[in-house]
């Protein structure tokens, strides 16, 4: 049997099924994945700007590299919209097939494109966390997107004070921050990541290596749980022994012809 075919068909069957998402879902949106040549780490250290006091010790030393790398970082997400495969796991949301969708992406795509249930375990750049209260909320991407370029595009102009206008203060007047993972800090909803895990009949692994922890362990735990796997991956990933179905492209080329064979039935 085609391998389509019969990935559409443990599709057709599941009623709780699980995406599991990382960087190669968006890679076809533009947005390089971060350890991969003409990623951010390919021009910036971990060391420099991974971790908050890294972060702190940059600003103060070197904030024109905190500013070019907040530009790169702005310019590739502002560019960057869903594509085939974050349409096709939000078509199979909307069809009851998919429960929830567990992503390692911090772009928001899922969200764009109409997924109702995202389990963002590395955070979301479009949502701000208050350092005070903890409160926290979304971000108008345009709007993000204008504040960031008023407060960075001026490389003479700027000083370092300019960044903290670019998020909105709390509602308690706190200062906010993205609400993204750095190296360091602990992974957001894991709990219900690993809970939706449990009860899935059916894992689609989506564009991800399986390197990073503790998120990558999302497919041994389903597997064990008894949900049959599909792959869709570019490249071999370690969960190769465990899968039922490997696609061999990447996730943008293959969901537009998965999702042909699941709506036609
Ligand atoms: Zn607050």
């Amino acid at each position: 049997m085609d391998i389509y075919e019969k990935a559409a068909g443990i599709l057709l069957k599941a009623k709780k099924a699980v995406a599991f998402t990382g960087a190669g879902v968006s890679a076809e949106s533009g947005i390089p994945t971060f350890r991969d040549p003409g990623g951010i780490w390919e021009k910036f250290e971990p060391e420099e700007i991974g971790t908050v006091p890294a972060l702190l010790r940059t600003a103060k030393n070197n904030p024109d590299l905190i500013r070019r790398f907040l530009l790169d970082t702005v310019k590739v997400f502002e560019k960057s919209k869903a594509n085939p495969a974050h349409l096709g796991v939000a078509k199979l949301e909307a069809l009851g097939i998919v429960a929830s969708v567990i992503t390692q992406n911090i772009d928001g795509l899922h969200i764009d494109a109409g997924s109702q249930t995202v389990f963002e375990v590395h955070g979301s750049l479009f949502r701000a966390r208050c350092l005070s209260c903890g409160q926290r909320f979304p971000l108008d991407r345009a709007a993000l997107f204008k504040r960031a370029h008023e407060a960075l595009d001026d490389e003479a102009g700027f000083r370092i004070e300019n960044m903290t206008r670019i998020l909105p203060s709390c509602t308690c007047g706190g200062l906010t921050r993205p609400d993204v993972v750095m190296f360091g800090e602990s992974v957001q909803q894991l709990e219900e990541a690993f809970q939706a895990t449990t009860a899935c009949d059916v894992m689609l692994i989506l564009g991800t290596s399986g390197v990073v922890y503790p998120a990558a362990a999302c497919p041994e735990q389903a597997y064990r749980a008894g949900a049959k796997l599909i792959e869709i991956n570019p490249r071999e990933s370690c969960f190769g022994p465990i899968v039922d179905v490997f696609i061999k492209t990447s996730a943008a080329t293959a969901m537009p012809l998965l999702m042909q064979l699941v709506e036609s039935r």
